[in-house]
């Protein structure tokens, strides 16, 4: 009689590269994973089904299925592992010519409509430059301490207030470009860091748009230096993806991806036939 069983490849974690984010935790169907000492995650392997969703969130490529390579190591190199040279270009235009920020809108709406499209974390995952530059600075070049990221950074009190700050600091920069439009306000040619410290900034001014569109620019310009400076912080005293635990782009797409998996009932979602190894067992 043929009898025939159905083998598994069930999550694994790199404990090294995980970051304690607990964006797995969340998005497991079986409650298979759980955070360790508050370090990293393990995979309880009598739970685990193999649906991969763990591995598709994850924003520090730690989780591999059984049989892949583990961790980063013996990951063919793409095109898209070095997107980080864009994120460095990035910050380096804005010292010549601010409207240049203006490029950094992408990687605001692309990680959103990716998340919408396809219910994952991909742009988290494979595209995000300025992740890959934490770990190239973090891991290869060894500026990181690579500490626990502490509870509270990981606590969800944090992460969302993180997030409502960052938009709440984004919609007050729309209504300074809005008062520029409106002539009601002046243009600053100046960076704000930390949304505290105002750094001047006319040599990246040329005069060449509207005052509002320079403004916008400033002020986009300032976000984005200001998140890479706390994340390259955080990257220091932690681990070098540590940025991505409480990263507003993350956090929303993480939500948009829970919204998704709802709607798809991902409980009842069979496995992937071709996530299977068949073995037949003669007696
Ligand atoms: S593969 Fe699926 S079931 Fe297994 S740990 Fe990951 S999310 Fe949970
Ligand atoms: S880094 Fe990856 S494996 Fe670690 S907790 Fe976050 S999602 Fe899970």
């Amino acid at each position: 009689m043929n009898e025939t069983k159905k083998i598994v490849k069930k999550a694994i974690i790199s404990k090294k590269d995980c970051i304690a984010c607990g964006c797995c935790t969340k998005v497991c169907p079986k409650n298979a994973i759980t955070i360790e000492n508050g370090s990293f995650a393990i995979v309880d392997h009598d739970l685990c089904i193999g649906c991969k969703l763990c591995q598709k969130t994850c924003p520090a490529l730690a989780i591999n299925m059984e049989g892949e390579l583990t961790g980063k190591q013996g990951k063919t190199k793409h095109w898209n592992d070095y997107l980080w040279i864009v994120s460095v270009i990035y910050l380096v235009l804005g010292l010549f010519n601010i409207l240049f920020a203006w490029i950094g809108l992408l990687c605001f709406f692309i990680p959103i409509i990716i998340s919408i499209i396809s219910g994952t974390k991909l742009y988290c995952n494979n595209y995000c430059g300025r992740g890959q530059l934490f770990s190239l600075l973090g891991d290869k070049c060894n500026l990181s301490l690579k500490q626990d990221t502490p509870k509270i950074l990981r606590s969800k009190w944090f992460i969302y207030g993180f997030l409502i700050f960052f938009l709440t600091m984004f919609i007050s920069m729309l209504i300074s470009t809005y008062f520029v439009f409106k002539e009601v306000g002046s243009l600053k040619q100046i960076v704000t860091l930390f949304w505290t410290f105002k750094l001047p900034w006319n040599f990246a001014y040329h005069g060449v748009a509207a005052n509002w569109v320079s403004q916008f620019a400033f002020g986009f310009y300032s976000l984005m230096l200001t998140s890479t400076l706390i994340g390259s912080i955080v990257m220091i005293l932690f681990k070098p993806r540590t940025w991505c635990v409480f990263c507003p782009m993350g956090t929303m797409t993480h939500l948009i991806c829970k919204l998704k998996s709802r709607e798809n009932k991902i409980n009842e979602t069979p496995l992937n036939e071709s996530d299977k190894i068949e073995k037949t067992v003669v007696e």
